[in-house]
């Protein structure tokens, strides 16, 4: 008996194979097997991450996986990680190997030690269970004695219950004995370990939980199990508990380190020593992506639970607001028309009359938006920037800002197109309109023409019975300007605008700029909440905390409630215009938001513009250093056309020099294109192609060369002759002008006339001309007339409208571009 249970204490110690011990003795006895293994990664975290072969499997295997789910990494990436994991591995296992040897030599002493406290309890165990067999022999032969019927029967149980099952009975009770022992006499030290304490109580008990079976006892067992259980945990640290506590991590596309280690319930300190394990040299405040996320909570043994595009913004309080929390707010005006109608005008004496009036000293500051009150005493917040782009623009980042459209009509000139698509912008937004009536003052003016012209765009004024207000004003004498203000006022009564000003203020973003002392500034007019200092938010693709709010008199203020505009400083970059703010709860879920609305729109970019990744075409670069390279962005009109300048590109070069192309495409050039372009030095050509406003700005920005061509030979021969550094004067085209086409007319006689407003630079009658449509070419000519009004004209300035027709060509449409361009001798800049 005491063989046995030597025999097995030892097999416990040393190693897994104990678990085949005890399972001989039955089936139901497999929870054995549990205990050991637990016993086995007890001594493991004990020492770091003595993984061993275990260890270093596993890692294996989880290395493995990510290469069968590669959603989202690049081959290069995949690479560099398991590259990182594998010299990990090999630095864990060689550390590994040396903490199992130290692990060994420190076993093996314990072990020592053990034997001998073990021998020593043994033999007490012995001694006593020797003296208590006497004893029980003694009392039968007492009882036997004393009830001589009954005798025989219990003599005949007790004597075969010991032999028959020596373990049962006899164990429960030394094992107890052997605790009193240990407490009552303290022989030995306990500082040995309480762990070591913990596990022989652990496999005693456990041996009483197989030997005994009755409820009562398991009961107690169990009990007392998870006390020993809790003790080794205390006394493993951490480790242990991460196995225990298994929880489902939330993981969006990035995640904020220190975010992560909150989500895990663990150190941050761990997270990063573990990500460096991985390769990644990270510190707490940068983010990682979702793989790299999930190799680190699978390696904390934590569940991966991956969120949604939307979960992400979820922390997004989306607070549904109680009618009782509801209060009144100011109406939000945008002033819509035509160019020079007077919106710029009428809006400055709105603000002159109102601000001089009200407001000591009467200092204004444009930052986009500003506030007046009626001499009524109702609030209200006007958009200061004036005209179609704006609106439309908010409306399409998702900003439902405007509440009351004023339309300006000049009494001078009625309806004219702009006026036609301002109705539809506001008819489309469902917002109403107030007509102004403007340029009263004017002898010519003649507002009833407006009224009429008005009906035929189904806006029924109420001068002619119908609904939309209008009142007649001049911008220049002020007349009829309280008017205005009292029918905005009327109005926004009639609308009955709310919102709620104590929650977690949202807002959009009317205007922002990177400012050289205070930095990224946005103006921010607040929809819902209340925005205060200290405010953490996200706006658009940046976040930042609320550092100082400024109101449209250019003062520090502390809060800024619904309808109220005010720049807001504290930014981490600048928003764009229409942008919407959140405040939310923590930096960490800012930066979240933030990053996640990043790299989304990194994608979109990147899907929209070229297939190949920046990084690829600077490895693949690198690949021959030898050979000098001249890198080039091409953009054409069709893919016949990309093909044939790719292939001719590629033949052109020598030992020393290559052209490559480091993206070919189709359409107009992008912004996306000039980052590709001056990341790598490269020129743009664009055949029958044109950059886009953004691009072209981009451009200017960042000194990318673009270069324009019609003619595929042309676009060869320059690049031949920069490749060979043979770059003389030329004849190049300078644009001068761009005309778009607001309306086409069929004029008999003449054929179709595009009327058109000059958008950029100057239009000539003698200069050539190119039509665009959604920046690729499709006609080059020149012009058979330019008009203003009804006279024929040689020029034709910027912000001006005028009439033009094509020689010989007639596909002429709504919205297209007319590109005006001129031929002079220019120097080669190509390198
Ligand atoms: P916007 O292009 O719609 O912003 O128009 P502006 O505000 O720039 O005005 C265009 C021109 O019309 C300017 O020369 C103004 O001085 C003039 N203007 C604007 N309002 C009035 C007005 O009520 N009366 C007169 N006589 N001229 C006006």
């Amino acid at each position: 008996m005491s063989d046995n249970d030597g025999k097995k204490t030892l097999g416990v110690r040393g190693g897994p194979r104990s678990g085949n011990v005890k399972q001989s003795f039955s089936h139901g006895r497999t929870k054995n097997v549990v205990v050991e293994t637990k016993r086995k990664r007890v001594v493991k975290p004990g020492q770091g991450a003595a993984g061993g072969a275990p260890g270093g499997g596993g890692k294996s295997a989880r290395s493995s996986d990510p290469s069968k789910r590669p959603a989202g990494i690049s081959d290069s990436e995949m690479e560099r990680r398991m590259k990182a994991l594998q010299a990990a591995k090999a630095r864990e296992n060689e550390e590994a190997e040396q903490r199992e040897s130290e692990e060994r030599k420190r076993e093996e002493e314990r072990q020592r030690r053990r034997e001998e406290v073990e021998a020593k309890e043994r033999e007490q165990r012995e001694a006593e269970e020797r003296a208590k067999a006497k004893a029980e022999e003694e009392a039968r032969k007492k009882r036997e004695a004393e009830e001589r019927e009954a005798a025989k029967q219990r003599g005949a149980e007790a004597a075969a219950a010991p032999p028959a099952e020596p373990q049962q009975p006899a164990r429960p009770q030394p094992a107890r004995k052997q605790d009193k022992d240990r407490d009552q006499q303290r022989q030995q030290p306990r500082g040995k370990g309480k762990g070591e304490d913990g596990r022989r109580s652990g496999k005693l008990t456990l041996n009483q939980a197989l030997s005994g079976g009755e409820g009562g006892r398991q009961k107690s067992m169990a009990a007392m199990k998870r006390k020993q259980e809790r003790a080794r945990q205390k006394a493993m640290g951490g480790q242990q508990e991460r196995e225990k506590i298994i929880r489902d991590v939330q993981l969006p596309e990035t995640i904020v380190v220190s975010e992560l280690a909150n989500r895990m319930a663990e150190r941050v300190g761990d997270v990063v020593k573990a990500l460096m394990t991985n390769g990644m040299m990270v510190t707490q405040n940068q983010s990682i992506d979702a793989d790299t996320a999930e190799l680190i909570i699978e390696e904390f043994g934590h569940r991966v639970v991956r969120v949604s595009d939307a979960d992400v913004e979820d922390v997004i309080d989306q607070i549904e607001d109680k009618p009782e929390d509801m209060e009144a707010r100011p109406p939000v005006i945008t002033i819509m028309g035509h160019v020079d109608h007077g919106k710029t005008s009428l809006l400055d004496a709105i603000r002159n009359a109102k601000v001089v009036a009200g407001e000591a000293g009467g200092i204004t500051q444009h930052i986009g938006a500003y506030q007046v009150k009626t001499d009524g005493g109702t609030i209200l917040t006007f958009l200061d920037t004036p005209g179609h782009a704006a609106f439309t623009s908010m409306r399409a980042r998702g900003a439902h800002v405007t509440d009351i459209v004023v339309l300006v009509v000049a009494a001078d000139d009625a309806v004219m197109p702009q006026t036609i698509e301002a109705i539809n912008h506001a008819k489309a937004a469902e917002v109403p309109m107030i007509i102004a009536i403007n340029k009263v003052d004017k002898p010519e003016a003649n507002p009833d023409k407006v009224r009429t012209d008005l009906l035929q765009h189904e806006v029924i004024v109420e001068a002619m019975s119908g609904d939309v207000q209008d009142v007649e004003v001049s911008a220049q004498t002020g007349q009829g300007l309280d008017d205005l203000l009292e029918s905005i006022a009327l109005q926004s009564e009639i609308l009955e605008l709310e919102a709620n000003p104590n929650r977690a203020a949202e807002g959009a973003v009317i205007e922002a700029q990177l400012d050289v002392g205070r930095g990224p500034v946005a103006t921010v007019l607040v929809q819902k909440g209340t925005l205060r200092q200290g405010d953490i938010f996200v706006v658009g693709e940046q976040y930042g905390k609320v550092r100082a709010l400024i109101n449209d008199h250019g003062e520090r203020v502390n809060e800024a409630g619904p309808s109220v505009p005010v720049e807001v400083l504290g930014l981490n970059g600048t928003p764009e215009a229409g942008d919407v703010l959140n405040v939310v709860g923590t930096e960490a879920q800012a930066r979240e938001i933030a990053e996640y609305r990043k790299e989304k729109a990194k994608e979109k970019r990147a899907a929209a513009g070229a297939g190949t990744s920046l990084e690829q075409l600077l490895a693949k670069a690198k690949e021959d250093e030898n050979l000098k390279e001249m890198p080039i962005v091409v953009k054409a009109d069709v893919q016949g056309s990309a093909e044939a300048i790719v292939q001719a590109m590629e033949k052109i070069g020598n030992e020393e020099v290559r052209v490559r192309v480091l993206h070919s495409g189709v359409g107009a050039i992008t912004e996306s294109d000039i980052g590709l372009a001056e990341a790598s030095g490269a020129p743009v050509f664009g055949f029958n192609v044109r950059a886009n406003a953004p691009a072209r700005n981009s451009a200017n920005q960042k000194g990318v060369e673009i270069r324009y061509y019609s003619v595929i030979y042309d676009l060869v021969d320059d690049v031949k002759a920069a490749a060979s550094g043979l770059l003389g004067a030329e004849i190049r085209e300078k644009f001068i002008g761009y005309a778009e086409i607001r309306e086409v007319f069929k004029v008999s006689g003449v054929g179709k006339v595009a009327g058109c407003l000059v958008t950029e630079g100057i239009a000539r009658r003698s200069a050539g001309v190119r039509l665009l449509r959604d920046d690729v070419v499709v006609h080059e000519g020149t012009l058979k007339t330019l008009k203003r009004f009804k006279d024929e004209v040689s020029e034709v300035q910027s912000g001006q409208e005028c009439g033009m027709a094509f020689e010989n060509y007639e596909d002429i449409r709504q919205g297209d571009v007319i590109e005006i361009f001129e031929r002079e001798e220019h120097t080669r800049t190509l390198d």
